[in-house]
């Protein structure tokens, strides 16, 4: 049965969002940490209109009260200014752990602070988890396989990271983050799952996420200069956020606990890739080849067997219709900012 949400369209979800009135057999109480964020914000949608109650927790870094501001005033939902590095007392039945900057600059804005979100904050809710006995996802990432050797990465591969440069807060913090999740499942039977998120894009990025996929369509909607760090023959793999978000929650809801690479295999290089998306934006931008970041890996496409085999998951959105939704993302938020924005 359809209930229509209490929600309010607003520029970043310009339409209203339907919720399932769900039993309370399978209503499930349910915390993302990170919720106000690009991914979380479109997990939080999701769970709602599921039926669930969620609860929010975010510090804002990165997030945008605006991201979930269609569900403040919704009886199942909850939003709490919180620090993960803080402990919290809470009672849920799942955790979707994705509070932490993921964009290179953001997150090497304070790599302090960076290694302590995926340390500390992990520790937080693996503690918070083993009490209530909830089961929890931590959204670990393709960084930590480095730059790999290995080509699509598989589970399997162990990764090649540089321990002491410019992405390694970010890279080892997920890695030791990962660690800690089995520690706490063979010493206290947490139950988890591990997602391995490769690249995804989608309305709702932040314009100045520092991404390509936004800093791409920003710049060639203002027609400026394409920024192209290096010789632009790096590869990286895109998923669309929809598909991202059905993933989380097979995985979670499945039986499987070892780490699951969820990502599309449709690889490009970042030369074509901004050829590709100049293209689709009908710009005039030049394109402009900048020095190479340190530590770029050079080469990352998901290899998804395990996802297909043991969630039965794999990506539906074309790279083309995904991108096509962000364009048009885009271009509203361009219009909101006065018609320009520096990404
Ligand atoms: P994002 O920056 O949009 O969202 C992160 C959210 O976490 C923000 O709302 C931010 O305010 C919040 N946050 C950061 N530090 C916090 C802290 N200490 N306490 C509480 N909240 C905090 O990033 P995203 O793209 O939505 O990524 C979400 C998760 O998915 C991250 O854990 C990221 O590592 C992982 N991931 C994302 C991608 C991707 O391509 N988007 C790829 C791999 C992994
Ligand atoms: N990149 C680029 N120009 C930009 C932003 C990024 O050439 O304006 C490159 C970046 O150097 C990397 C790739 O695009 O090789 C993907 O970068 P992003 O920051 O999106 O994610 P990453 O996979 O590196 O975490």
């Amino acid at each position: 049965q359809l209930l229509a949400s209490q929600s309010i369209p607003t520029p970043q979800t310009p339409y209203v969002i339907y919720t399932q009135r769900l039993s309370e057999v399978y209503r499930k109480k349910i915390l993302v940490t990170g919720g106000a964020g690009f991914v979380g914000s479109h997990l939080v949608d999701r769970l709602m209109s599921e039926g669930h109650e969620v609860v929010v927790l975010d510090n804002f870094f990165t997030g945008r009260k605006a991201n979930v501001e269609h569900w403040l005033h919704h009886p199942n939902f909850s939003l709490v200014r919180h620090d993960v590095i803080q402990p919290i007392l809470l009672e849920v039945d799942q955790i979707y752990h994705l509070a932490c900057p993921a964009s290179p600059p953001h997150y090497q804005y304070n790599p302090v602070k960076t290694i302590k979100t995926s340390t500390m904050g992990t520790i937080n809710m693996l503690g918070l988890a083993k009490r209530v006995k909830a089961r929890i996802l931590l959204a670990s990432t393709s960084e930590i396989y480095g730059d790999p050797t290995v080509h699509p990465q598989p589970e399997s591969y162990w990764g090649n990271v540089n321990t002491i440069g410019p992405r390694a807060c970010y890279d080892e913090g997920k890695r030791v983050a990962e660690t800690m999740m089995y520690a706490y499942k063979m010493q206290n039977d947490v139950e988890i799952r591990v997602a391995r998120i490769f690249n995804t894009f989608g309305p709702r990025m932040h314009p100045n996420d520092g991404r390509v996929v936004s800093n791409f369509i920003i710049q060639s909607l203002q027609n400026k200069d394409i920024t192209i760090y290096g010789d632009g023959s790096q590869t990286r793999s895109f998923q669309y956020v929809d598909d991202l978000v059905s993933g989380l929650i097979k995985l979670m809801n499945g039986n499987y606990d070892q780490p699951v690479n969820i990502g599309n295999p449709d690889e490009y290089s970042i030369k074509e890739f901004a050829t590709k998306i100049r293209g689709m934006c009908e710009s005039q931008s030049e394109i402009k080849f900048l020095p190479k970041v340190a530590d770029d890996p050079t080469q990352r496409k998901a290899d998804i067997r395990t996802a297909k085999r043991e969630i039965d998951w794999e990506p539906m959105v074309t790279v083309d219709e995904g991108l096509k939704k962000t364009i048009e993302y885009f271009q509203r938020e361009v219009e909101a900012a006065g018609g320009e924005i520096v990404p």
